[in-house]
């Protein structure tokens, strides 16, 4: 049984999906008028493992995670660029795109945009209008978030602490500060015509239409960093609690935000590293790793020892993965997977930490378990070699849940005969046979 920390109980909570062996998941995606930074990939990483592992169970799952593309923030990069809203947006979900592919994340099922779902917009807001939940004023939309009960049910605050506590804006229109736009009239940017006005949609209403769209009611899952509990996500229960009696998701998960010499990581605060440039230094698997290694919901404070850390980890694995491959490559035969209790003890030790509400630092310690018992095989030589196919079979397993997908080249026939001759050379301690014929491995590219 998979347990799931739900931000929405404030509980662990068993996983039961709505329907038996499918699972559907959204998470909010980025508004596309700048680069990904390194905060933003932490959801995209954290949940495409989740992701990963249903898919890995046996789950049919649909994962969904949208572009919000048009913003007042997108207006003001089109501006400052000499640009049109559309080019911005293209641009930006273009490179988006390229740095989660670079990630190795797994496709999303659908990834919709908001400009493809204005008229759902607009119908659902005059639904809300209709049953008394909005009102209009001068061609604006609000939520009157008196009319649902429990407002803040994800956040866990009352109307009086949110009010005194929040970010909001306080505007002589609002019979409640804390009452949010579904649709506002705008005169500069891209526009839709409404029956309240020329304008566009406001960011809160845009998840839960788009999710109405695709899953055509309740889903089991929804994610996102936990910068949008409050107000993102309480605004998008609301609506859904007022129209549909549902708070969208069964269960709610939240990721920790990552901290940059203290502070949180974000545009408006300018201390964010890039993805793309972090990933220009360093490889996919070392960032996931990096991200993988802090339980999820811990805020995650971004410093060149994790990294450094995530570098060491891969690097064991690594040339653990290979030391496995070149064995069973050299051996010339066809190897019949032998497992053992201890094996298989861990690979029911990597489901359960990662059951435990996906509990990827644990399940990581589980990897290096089996590259572990991987050495010791390889060491101990050929008459194990049943063994060290399975643990290959078990390891490729594990690090695809991780996103890690390890390419091995295999040898050609020539180069087996020289990688041989410089493990019997080494055998037989001759060193300086050994040492030559390691130049010539090296100088091939051939990685032992
Ligand atoms: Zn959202």
């Amino acid at each position: 049984m998979i347990r799931i920390y739900n931000s929405l109980t404030k509980k662990i909570e068993d996983f039961i999906p709505i329907k038996e062996n499918e699972v559907s998941m959204y998470v909010c995606g980025p508004t596309v008028y700048d680069s990904m930074h390194i905060g933003n990939s932490r959801p995209v990483i954290f949940f495409d493992t989740v992701a990963r592992f249903f898919r890995y169970l046996g789950y049919k799952l649909t994962y969904v995670s949208n572009y919000t593309d048009i913003d007042d923030k997108i207006i003001a990069r089109a501006k400052r660029d000499n640009l049109t809203e559309e080019e911005v947006s293209e641009r930006y979900i273009g490179e988006i795109n390229e740095t989660i592919r670079q990630l190795n994340c797994l496709p999303f099922s659908k990834t919709p945009r908001v400009t493809e779902s204005i008229s759902e917009i607009i119908d659902f807001i005059g639904k809300i209008v209709n049953c008394g939940g909005a009102y209009v004023v001068a061609g604006d939309v609000y939520f009157d978030i008196e009319q649902v009960k429990d407002y803040g049910i994800l956040s866990g605050q009352t109307v009086d602490n949110l009010i005194s506590g929040a970010r909001i804006d306080f505007n002589e229109k609002k019979k409640n500060p804390l009452d949010f736009n579904l649709w506002k009239r705008t005169t500069e940017g891209k526009r839709w015509p409404s029956p309240w006005s020329a304008g566009r949609p406001g960011w809160h209403t845009e998840c839960v239409v788009m999710i109405q769209n695709i899953f055509k009611g309740k889903i089991d899952i929804h994610g996102g960093g936990n910068d949008l509990k409050f107000p993102h996500h309480d605004n998008e229960i609301a609506q859904s609690i007022c129209l549909h009696n549902h708070a969208i998701a069964n269960y709610w998960m939240h990721n920790g935000m990552i901290d940059f010499s203290g502070e949180k990581m974000s545009k408006s605060l300018g201390n964010y590293i890039a993805a793309k440039d972090l990933l220009a230094k360093i490889s996919y698997p070392v960032y996931r790793l990096m991200i993988l290694n802090v339980p999820y919901r811990q805020p995650l404070a971004f410093k060149e020892e994790l990294l450094q850390q995530a570098e060491n980890d891969y690097q064991k694995i690594y040339r653990s993965y290979i030391g496995i491959y070149r064995a069973l490559e050299l051996s010339e035969q066809n190897i019949k997977s032998v497992s053992s209790g201890e094996i298989e003890q861990l690979k029911e030790d990597f489901l359960s930490a990662m059951k435990d509400d996906f509990n990827t630092a644990n399940a990581l310690t589980v990897i290096h378990q089996l590259v572990k018992i991987a050495n010791t095989l390889v060491r101990n030589g050929d008459e194990q070699l049943g063994y060290l196919k399975r643990v290959l079979l078990l390891m490729a397993e594990m690090l695809w849940v991780f996103g890690i997908e390890i390419d091995v080249s295999p040898l050609t026939a020539e180069d087996k005969l020289t990688v041989k001759a410089y493990y019997q050379a080494k055998k037989a301690k001759n060193y300086r046979l050994s040492d030559q014929l390691r130049d010539i491995i090296m100088a091939k590219g051939i990685i032992i």
